[in-house]
């Protein structure tokens, strides 16, 4: 049957039938906060770039942290800016580590909370490489044993998942070995498994201090230009051991969470990043948008791919949207 029988607009009719027939619903179940920590007491520095976005001391970080599971969102990753740095990034894998603080004070003071940990050591280098440089270039397999001992640090500061966003051939296996090896073999891997090397993660770098010094990030992570590649990166991730596969950034990859959707058979990450959340600000701070609105699209969109969880800095707000909808 075609038209006039078939008339697509009829189940459009009403909100109620609307309502009843969408095939995408977003939930602040599926969403992670990503917070920044940084040394110091009552400190709550503004990330220019990304407007509501704050560095934060561990007791400030263990309020937001509050607020947020009191506003429904139960996931945060954290990112440190450590009080040094150094060449190979070993300050992000001591017990004391800017992280590491962060996760044990959240942890004494929040029960129902969920803390994902990134592990990298762009933001704990002085050349703000993501790991051990040799020859001008990050070294694989050197790097490899920086993340294996931040990883351990931080499933014993109580992480609930590691992920690492390195980009390095192997650090999934290296990883879930060490962390077997230690007995944290019930803790997820939580892998950045196609990482571009995006000019999207601009307001990020203010906010992490890890811009690199030199050079950039395309030895190691991918060229926008490739999506087969992408499905190689993930099928040797599952084969190394990842629980969760994340493509990040998210909005111009959304041909890419679909592909791997439909590929594989695991739980999929999308990490809808700093500069995707920062055009939405700008746009909204000169009335251009509808903020809100674009919000819930976007979410909606990165879920319709294929994601099943979303990392974003819209978090909150799109927990106060949906309040405000169900009032
Ligand atoms: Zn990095």
């Amino acid at each position: 049957m075609s038209f006039p029988e078939t008339r697509l607009r009829r189940l459009r009719k009403t909100v109620i039938l609307r309502d009843m027939v969408r095939e995408t619903v977003v939930s602040l179940d599926d969403l992670i906060m990503p917070l920044f920590v940084r040394p110091g007491k009552n400190v709550r520095n503004p990330i220019s770039s990304m407007p509501g976005n704050f560095q934060l001391s561990v007791d400030l970080l263990v309020e937001e942290c509050k607020t947020l599971v009191a506003d429904g969102i139960r996931t945060v990753l954290l990112f440190g800016i450590p009080e040094t740095k150094d060449e190979h990034g070993y300050v992000a894998c001591v017990a004391d580590g800017i992280v590491q603080q962060a996760i044990r004070a959240i942890k004494d003071e929040i029960d129902d909370i969920m803390v994902v940990a990134d592990v990298c050591n762009c933001e704990y280098t002085t050349h703000g490489h993501c790991g051990t440089i040799v020859d001008g270039d990050v070294h694989n397999d050197l790097t490899l044993e920086t993340l294996a001992k931040q990883s351990v640090s931080l499933a014993e500061a109580g992480a609930d998942i590691i992920a690492p966003s390195d980009m390095m051939d192997g650090r999934v296996g290296r990883i879930r070995e060490v962390l077997d090896e230690n007995g944290f073999y019930n803790i997820p891997i939580l892998s950045y498994s196609a990482k571009y090397a995006s000019a999207f993660y601009g307001p990020f770098r203010e906010a992490a201090e890890s811009a690199p010094k030199f050079g950039n990030r395309s030895t190691y992570q991918m060229d926008p230009a490739n999506s087969n590649e992408a499905l190689r990166e993930i099928e040797e991730d599952l084969i190394e051991g990842a629980d969760i596969v994340m493509v990040k950034p998210a909005l111009s990859y959304l041909d890419v969470i679909r592909r791997v959707k439909d590929t594989f058979n695991i739980p999929i990450a999308a990490y809808n990043v700093s500069g995707e959340f920062s055009m939405v600000k700008a746009a909204a701070a000169n009335g251009w948008i509808d903020e809100d609105r674009i919000i819930k699209e976007i979410l909606t969109s990165i879920k319709r791919a294929g994601a099943d969880i979303i990392i974003t800095y819209h978090a909150p707000q799109m927990a106060a949207i949906l309040k405000k909808e169900k009032q």
